[in-house]
């Protein structure tokens, strides 16, 4: 993995993108239509350096996919951007859990009997997942689909989960409960009834993938955003990085601040959107695999990573995290970066990472 490269400073000059921290569900069903709209609508514009710059984009896993790539020719960045765009397609219907035949679905059902083989991306989804579960003792648990469905389904009553739902969703619930096979390239699951969401990784492994596939016609400077998860590789002609402005609740109205980064990840997790607040408590989509509620002290988490798979991943784990504990995991990762805004009743506070604050100080 090439070195990761960023900067942190008041935005002064061009943005590349704006990441709004706001979160969407992961293949929420208010994106249906527009899904079937999802046609790449491109756009041109001839870059001064004489490498020119393409713009497309698709609703894709529930979100708005953006691929800003640097090529020579018109036909090469369209051949390149669709074949990304196809790549994060075959992904979605591999990792959506709102298709009951997807493969993870599958997996569901089938796992707790025997060993069921799983493809190349099942698995290294799946192999990443727990990794992350493992540095954050368990904070990210793709095991929390339970769970999930009932916060999901609070968020649409206004109503909490029965103490005796949530009991039964979390007894369904652990990460120590996948037992994953590298050798034979198989998953079994150690209790019925278990349910894995990806929804914390997915998008930003989508990104990932999108990008290695640019990387394959040759395409070597580009971004590609699934919502708030974002894959950048090198810097567009005569830049040190790409900018990505990001609005956040740590940043005082009227200021702005910007992130200059190259080949990594920076994802983005927060409440601002998808929340549901009960008798004057508020519950994040982001559920606490301990505890089984819906988290409450997180306002935006924002991790900058060698990958965004990792970053995706992360930016929930620390979501769930005590504020301190989560920088604790972010201080003691390669390449990590993070920026955690948390709230005390009506109070908002951040803590930085250090390696965020040099960036930070840096301008
Ligand atoms: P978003 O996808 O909404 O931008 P995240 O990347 O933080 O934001 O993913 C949130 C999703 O992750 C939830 O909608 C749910 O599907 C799943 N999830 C919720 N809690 C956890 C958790 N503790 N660990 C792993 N995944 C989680
Ligand atoms: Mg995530």
């Amino acid at each position: 993995m090439e070195a990761c490269q960023q900067e942190f400073r008041r935005e002064t000059q061009e943005r590349d993108l704006v990441v709004h921290l706001w979160c969407r569900s992961y293949f929420g069903w208010r994106w249906a239509a527009l899904c079937l709209l999802g046609l790449a609508v491109g756009a041109c514009v001839a870059h001064p350096t004489g490498s020119q710059r393409f713009e497309y984009f698709r609703i894709q896993m529930g979100t708005r996919v953006q691929i800003i790539l640097y090529a020579d020719s018109e036909e090469l960045a369209r051949q390149a951007a669709t074949a990304a765009f196809e790549r994060i397609q075959n992904l979605d219907e591999i990792l959506t859990d709102y298709n009951p035949e997807s493969e993870l679905m599958r997996l569901c059902r089938e796992a707790s009997r025997r060993p069921v083989p799983v493809s190349g991306d099942l698995l290294s989804v799946l192999d990443r997942s727990l990794g992350v579960s493992r540095i954050t003792d368990g904070a990210f648990d793709v095991t929390v689909g339970p769970l999930v469905a009932l916060w999901r389904e609070a968020r649409r009553t206004k109503r909490l989960p029965e103490r005796r739902l949530l009991a039964a969703a979390r007894a369904r619930v652990g990460y120590k409960n996948v037992l994953l096979d590298r050798e034979t390239g198989s998953v079994k699951l150690r209790i019925s009834g278990m349910k894995l969401d990806v929804g914390g990784i997915a998008k930003g492994y989508a990104a990932d993938q999108a990008l290695a596939v640019l990387k394959g016609h040759g395409i070597l400077r580009a971004l590609v955003a699934a919502g708030g998860d974002i894959a950048v590789s090198g810097a567009p002609p005569g830049k040190v990085g790409w900018t990505i402005a990001v609005q956040s609740p740590a940043v005082a109205p009227g200021e702005k601040m910007a992130l200059i980064l190259h080949d990594c990840g920076v994802s983005t997790s927060g409440d601002t959107e998808q929340f549901v607040e009960i008798r004057g408590a508020r519950y994040s989509h982001i559920v606490d695999p301990k505890t089984g509620r819906g988290v409450r002290h997180s306002a935006t988490v924002t991790v900058i990573a060698p990958d965004d798979t990792s970053a995706d991943a992360l930016a929930t784990a620390l979501s769930v995290l005590p504020p301190k504990q989560g920088l604790k995991v972010a201080e003691s990762q390669p390449g990590v970066a993070a920026l955690i805004v948390a709230r005390n009743g009506d109070q908002l506070r951040s803590y930085v990472s250090r390696r965020m604050q040099s960036y930070m100080s840096r301008h």
